[in-house]
C-alpha cells in the first residue's frame, strides 16, 4: 500500500493536467449511502430504485404533480443539506489548492465536494441542494425559490424568472439528459488530462463512465466526441488511477494504469502527504 501511495504522489506531482472523477464511494464514510455497495440504497430498498427509474418521465408529463410529491415526500438519501465532507473530500480540495487538480468532475450530488473546499467542479448529475431551469439551465440554491410558499399558493411548478422555463431540482433523474454546459465541458476534461484519479465508483453508469475510457483512448484514434470534425489530440498518454474499495470494470479492462484498494477517506489524505513531501 505504501508504495502504492508515494507511486501516485509521485504521478500527480509529475502530471501536467491532472482531473478527478468521483463518485458514490467518497461519501460514504460522510454517512451517505452509495447505490450498489452490501448498504447501497438499491440493494436494501429495490422499490426506491423502480421509482426513480421512473421520476423524470413523470416530470415531463406532470411537473406540478412531480413537485408536489417531491416536498411531501422524503428522499432517498434523507437529509443531505446536514452533510458534512469526509477526510477524501477534504484532501480532494486540498489537492486542487497546491494546484495539481484542475477539475473535479462528480457523480455525487450531495453538494459535498463544494463544502470540502473544491471549487471548479462539474457536477455531472447536478446536486440536490440545488435548482436548474430546464430551458435555459440557470442555477440556483435550492432556498433561493420559496418552494414551499409556492406549493401552499398551488403555482407549482417554479417557472424561471430568466426565459419561463420550468425549473426542477439540479439533479439529474435517470432517463434526464446530462445538462449540456456540464456534458461538454467533461468532455473537454478527458480529452485535455493526462492524469485521471478516479475515486469511489463502481463506473457503470453511463454517460459518466465513458470518461475514464476516453481519456484511455484519446491517442489511438478512436472518436468519442461529440464534436467530430477536430483531430484526436497527440497529448502522451494519460495515467489513470483509482482509489475504490473493490477492483471495477475500468480495473478489469485495464482502463485505470492501476487500483489503490481501500477507503477515499483514508487513501487520499495519505496521498496528499506524500505531496507534500514531493513539492
Ligand atoms: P456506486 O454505488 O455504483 O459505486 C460506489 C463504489 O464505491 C463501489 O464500487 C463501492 O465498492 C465503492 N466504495 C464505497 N465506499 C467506498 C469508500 N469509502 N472508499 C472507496 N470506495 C468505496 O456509485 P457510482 O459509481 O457513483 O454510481 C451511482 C450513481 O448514484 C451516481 O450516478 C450518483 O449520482 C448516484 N449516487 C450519488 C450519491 C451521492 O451523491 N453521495 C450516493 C449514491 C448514489
Amino acid at each position: 500500500m505504501e508504495n502504492m501511495i508515494k507511486r501516485a504522489a509521485h504521478d500527480l506531482v509529475n502530471s501536467r493536467y491532472a482531473v478527478a472523477l468521483t463518485g458514490a464511494g467518497m461519501s460514504t464514510e460522510s454517512g451517505i449511502p452509495d447505490f450498489r455497495g452490501p448498504s447501497g440504497v438499491w440493494t436494501k430498498n429495490p422499490d426506491a430504485e423502480r421509482k426513480a427509474y421512473r421520476s423524470y418521465e413523470f416530470f415531463l408529463e406532470n411537473p406540478k404533480g412531480w413537485w408536489e410529491e417531491r416536498l411531501t415526500t422524503t428522499t432517498i438519501f434523507g437529509d443531505l443539506a446536514s452533510a458534512q465532507p469526509n477526510a477524501g473530500h477534504i484532501a480532494i480540495g486540498n489537492l486542487e489548492k497546491a494546484g495539481i487538480l484542475k477539475t473535479v468532475m462528480t457523480q455525487n450530488i450531495d453538494g459535498l465536494h463544494e463544502k470540502g473546499g473544491t471549487r471548479n467542479l462539474l457536477e455531472y448529475h447536478g446536486c440536490a441542494l440545488k435548482l436548474r431551469c430546464t430551458s435555459c439551465l440557470s442555477r440556483w440554491a435550492r432556498e433561493a425559490i420559496d418552494l414551499e410558499g409556492l406549493r401552499k399558493e398551488n403555482r407549482l411548478p417554479p417557472i424561471c424568472s430568466n426565459c419561463g422555463g420550468i425549473i426542477k431540482t439540479d439533479t439529474v433523474a435517470f432517463g434526464e439528459p446530462i445538462p449540456e454546459d456540464v456534458a461538454e465541458k467533461s468532455l473537454e476534461e478527458a480529452h485535455k488530462c493526462d492524469l485521471m484519479l478516479i475515486c469511489g465508483t463502481s463506473a457503470v453508469v453511463y454517460p459518466f463512465a465513458n470518461l475514464p475510457r476516453i481519456a484511455r483512448h484519446k491517442n489511438s484514434g478512436l472518436l468519442y466526441r461529440s464534436d467530430t470534425s477536430r483531430q484526436p489530440q497527440k497529448s502522451p498518454d494519460t495515467v489513470i488511477i483509482e482509489i475504490n474499495a473493490e477492483p471495477t470494470p475500468l480495473t478489469a479492462e485495464g482502463i485505470s494504469n492501476y487500483l489503490i484498494q481501500g477507503k477515499t477517506g483514508e487513501i487520499l489524505p495519505m496521498i496528499v502527504e506524500e505531496v507534500k513531501r514531493l513539492q
